[in-house]
């Protein structure tokens, strides 16, 4: 079968016309829209120059172009990958965070019905159990003494690190509710003039991170060095403030 041109279809004799580099099409040299000088390299026998028919280099062209956009988007893809790397970052810090809250939140409230108190002799019994009745009834008269409420069922035990230095551990005191402990907390002042008890001391039940941020503002407050200032709570959050004159 003969072989026809690309562009005229008439035949064409490959020997002496063109042929694409790339397809392998043959087309007259009269048909392509090289010039004479053009042509003559082309058809040169030892050419040093390719050649690529219209079609060849659309496709070569649309290849380069592919190529361009494939970097493009590539360098798009590692910039994208680099956000979403650091959002889940964020959004797992975020929701450990957000966890964490939750959890100091419903630890307040458990405390918040309970008190400390410092300074509690210990019961001479040995008997555990009968120690733990003593301190209950010692507990019991003390927030008795505070508070003109009766108080009787009160839940109390030692916490803290056995001490070697003799001195007994403090006391946690479990109440029916926050307003028990709120009014034994506002009236504790009353120990110190307390003809029995003006060795105790009694504090809120507060959170690792509630004695922290006190410290912090202990530490604050001794920084101003100011004498008219003091801490004081505030809805229950402590607070730098002026001291109140009398
Ligand atoms: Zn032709
Ligand atoms: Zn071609």
């Amino acid at each position: 079968m003969p072989t026809k041109c690309a562009l005229c279809s008439n035949n064409v004799n490959p020997e002496k016309e063109i042929t694409c580099d790339t397809c392998g099409i043959c087309i007259h040299s009269t048909c392509s829209d090289l010039s004479r000088a053009e042509v003559q390299c082309v058809l040169a026998k030892d050419r040093h120059i390719s050649f690529n028919c219209k079609t060849c280099k659309k496709k070569s062209t649309e290849l380069t172009n592919l190529v361009t956009t494939i970097e493009a988007l590539r360098k798009e893809i590692e910039v994208l990958k680099d956000q979403v790397s650091l959002n889940t970052q964020n959004n797992s810090r975020n929701i450990y965070e957000k966890e964490e809250i939750v959890n100091e939140i419903a630890e307040r409230q458990r405390r918040a019905t309970n008190i400390i108190v410092f300074g509690l002799p210990v019961s001479e019994a040995d008997d555990v159990s009968q120690s733990k009745v003593n301190d209950n009834s010692k507990v019991t008269k003390v927030i008795g003494a505070l508070a003109s409420v009766p108080y009787d069922n009160v839940k109390a035990f030692r916490i803290g690190r056995p001490r070697t230095d003799n001195k007994p551990r403090p006391v946690k005191v479990v109440l029916k509710s926050v307003n028990e402990a709120i009014s034994i907390l506002k009236n504790k002042h009353k120990l110190r003039d307390h003809h029995l008890y003006n060795n105790l001391n009694i504090a809120a039940d507060q959170t690792p991170m509630q004695r922290e941020y006190l410290n912090t503002l202990r530490d604050e407050l001794l920084k101003k060095g100011d004498p008219n200032l003091t801490i004081r709570y505030i809805n229950n959050i402590p607070k730098i403030v002026p001291k109140s004159k009398n």
